[in-house]
């Protein structure tokens, strides 16, 4: 099978990532979109960042509960430690040795991914699918692509899909002051917001990661 990887906080998931995933699936024929939710930040305490991953894990599996085609990866969030994608990538190809993977990434992340730790390892693991924002940059884009296939044999690919100006930062900022996020995510992930009173500040959790 040829699978696509989706990394993210998704805290919450919102319809930009889906929609990146949707035309990944589309585009490149892929056969399945694993939302792969990272683990927690080490410098977070590790009892609002249990609920957190809680809450992060379920809004993905509510994002996603009606299409077939898209699963959840947790892979990262069941380790204790911060993981590396390299490493996640290494150990997904050791796991389904039969499969091929499908990293995808925003454009922004393509030109800073030599800052990445031992990012070189990630590239004999999967086919990097590079997103990019219409035709903007484009040149800049393909420019990087082929640097990085010259020097280090990568394997990238331009995922050409519509990136919305939407962010889980703003999604959180609005729910905190109570406005609407709704037409932001899919409808179960604005009712599990709201009934779990997600982002809503109170007291010294003033920062929406919770
Ligand atoms: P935050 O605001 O908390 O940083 P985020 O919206 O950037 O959250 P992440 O979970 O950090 O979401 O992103 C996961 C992946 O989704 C990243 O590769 C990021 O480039 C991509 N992504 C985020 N927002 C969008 C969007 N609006 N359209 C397309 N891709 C997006
Ligand atoms: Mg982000």
């Amino acid at each position: 099978m040829k699978i696509g990887i989706m990394g993210g906080t998704f805290d919450p998931i919102h319809i930009g990532h889906l929609l990146l995933g949707e035309f990944a699936y589309e585009d490149f024929g892929l056969d399945e979109i694993w939302f792969l939710p990272n683990g927690n930040p080490p410098h977070k305490k590790a009892e609002d960042m249990k609920d957190a991953l809680r809450h992060r894990i379920e809004m993905v599996r509510r994002a996603i509960q009606n299409i077939p085609y898209f699963k959840i990866c947790l892979h990262e969030a069941n380790e204790s430690l911060h993981s590396y994608t390299y490493k996640t990538m290494q150990e997904l190809n050791e796991l389904y040795p039969e499969d091929d993977f499908y990293f995808i990434l925003g454009a922004d992340s393509l030109f800073t991914i030599e800052h990445w730790r031992y990012f070189e390892e990630i590239f004999p693991t999967c086919t990097i699918l590079a997103a990019m924002r219409d035709d903007k940059d484009i040149e800049d884009m393909r420019m990087q692509i082929n640097y990085l296939k010259q020097i280090y044999g990568a394997k990238i690919q331009l995922l050409q899909a519509p990136l919305l100006e939407i962010s889980s930062t703003v999604i959180r900022k609005r729910a905190a002051k109570g406005l609407s996020v709704h037409f932001m995510v899919p409808d179960a992930v604005d009712e599990y917001i709201k009934e779990n009173r997600l982002y809503v500040t109170k007291g010294k959790n003033k920062n929406g990661f919770r």
